[in-house]
């Protein structure tokens, strides 16, 4: 086939993805390109790690069912990075170190009066590690950046320090995998690993609670790299203070360095947010639209995201341009559904219905396929419908702990990116829920 051809096809099957799975598009897949294509394998080349994992974890489906409609072959798929840099100045040593999202960077983070603080301490701590803010702990609700800021840090280092070694994590998995090195007699192995880092990086350190064994092993690899002049940088949805069940001997350490409170968003930063996260995407929306979207959503910008989503995609499906109106038909069921009271038993009662299983089943201890789908996908549901804990949620459902609800809630959360029939199911679910006569 001619070069000609096959970036013909190329840019059919992206046009392809952006119909199948717009939630996943981004303005850089125009960076894209193919690398081979033929004997049913498409290869594509990406520009770094970033980009590389977003496409592994987001759009592997999508890139097959559209390769496989627009050429009407069946076609494997793979994703590569390509060096663009002659030089090759960096891109192999970034494929090291920590999972990052492309889209979780400075440049795409907008800077406001509610997070100035934080913003300009991740900014600081990651010009030099260690010597500024140590350790540096962001905190605020869910949904106000922390996440996002942390991985801008790392992206950040990774992008000007050679060799920095940085262990980003959830406390989940911190602790996790401070179990398994239990499990497995390998604690050296688990405490050379942290101990050793330039910076280490936690997210969500509330999940420390009622983890007594795990905050003792944290307490010392806190000393540990603190002693050494390493970086450590924390997230929390409260002030170290303010976390239940933690020790004090650490709450004392948190307040340390520097404590930032990151607040919700001004009106004016959420338009601001609306027009990045518009651009990121490559979506047009007029200055009315943006507008209007951050009116109707105010306190959680991760919301904010998700009506622009949900506007984008109600155009994509129906072959209609963005016009206010189409904004307002997309978001007023969504805010209306959010705004009316949902409660965990609404959620059961449809999927249940929906899979023919009982309550009593999903309650059980019984783990076969059959029954652990629908446990989670109502874990799922009720963390995405209702304003109920994990803890909350694993009680309804046979007193699970909060960790297999957040499991439940990365996969199914996961497989609603990736595999477009389970997106169908969930979204049919949802309708069905947001639907339920009240009596
Ligand atoms: P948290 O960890 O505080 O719950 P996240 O970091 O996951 O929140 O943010 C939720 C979403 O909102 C992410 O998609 C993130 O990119 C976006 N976001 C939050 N704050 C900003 C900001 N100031 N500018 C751009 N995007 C933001
Ligand atoms: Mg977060």
């Amino acid at each position: 086939m001619a070069v000609q051809e096959v970036e013909d096809i190329f840019a059919d099957i992206v046009d392809c993805v952006k119909a199948l799975d717009p939630a996943n598009v981004r303005r850089w897949f125009e960076k894209l390109t193919v690398t081979h294509l033929s004997g049913g394998l498409l290869e594509i080349g990406c520009p770094d790690e970033a980009t590389l994992q977003f496409l592994r974890d987001n759009c592997k489906n999508s890139f097959t069912q559209a390769a496989q409609r627009i050429t009407g072959h069946l076609v494997t798929v793979d994703f590569n990075i390509v060096a663009r840099d002659e030089s090759g100045r960096r891109s192999d040593r970034s494929m090291l170190g920590p999972k990052l999202h492309p889209d979780y960077t400075f440049d795409n983070f907008v800077v406001g009066p509610s997070n100035r603080l934080g913003h300009a301490s991740c900014v600081a701590v990651s010009h030099s590690l260690g010597n500024t803010y140590n350790p540096l702990f962001l905190y605020g609700s869910s949904g106000l950046g922390k996440t996002h800021l942390l991985h801008a840090v790392c992206y950040e280092v990774r992008q000007k320090v050679d060799k920095a070694v940085i262990q980003f994590l959830s406390c989940e998995e911190f602790i996790n995998r401070f179990i398994r090195a239990i499990e497995k007699g390998n604690l050296a192995g688990f405490q050379n690993q942290f101990r050793t880092v330039d910076a280490l990086v936690i997210d969500d350190v509330q999940f420390f609670r009622e983890r007594e064994q795990s905050q003792e092993e944290f307490f010392h690899t806190f000393n540990a790299l603190y002693n050494n002049g390493k970086q450590i940088i924390l997230s929390a949805d409260s002030p170290p203070g303010k976390m239940p069940s933690l020790e004090d001997r650490l709450i004392s350490r948190f307040n340390w360095g520097l404590v930032t409170r990151i607040d919700p968003p001004s009106y004016e930063t959420r338009v601001a947010i609306v027009q990045k996260k518009a651009h990121i995407r490559g979506i047009n929306i007029s200055d009315e639209i943006t507008e209007y979207i951050a009116r109707k959503v105010h306190a959680n910008i991760r919301e904010l995201e998700g009506a622009l989503t949900t506007i984008y995609a109600v155009s994509t499906t129906t072959g209609k341009p963005i016009t206010l109106e189409l904004a307002q038909i997309a978001l007023e069921g969504q805010i209306e559904s959010a705004a009316r009271f949902i409660s965990i038993t609404d959620i059961i009662e449809v999927v249940t219905g929906h899979f023919d299983v009982r309550l009593a089943d999903l309650q059980s201890k019984r783990r076969s396929q059959s029954i652990t789908l629908p446990r989670q996908i109502c874990m799922y549901l009720a963390r995405n419908l209702t304003k109920h804990s994990l803890e909350e949620i694993g009680g309804h459902l046979g007193g699970r702990d909060h960790t297999t609800v957040m499991h439940a809630c990365n996969k199914i959360g996961q497989a609603d990116r990736s595999d477009t029939q389970m997106h169908a199911l969930l979204a049919e679910l949802t309708k069905q829920i947001t639907q339920v006569p009240k009596a």
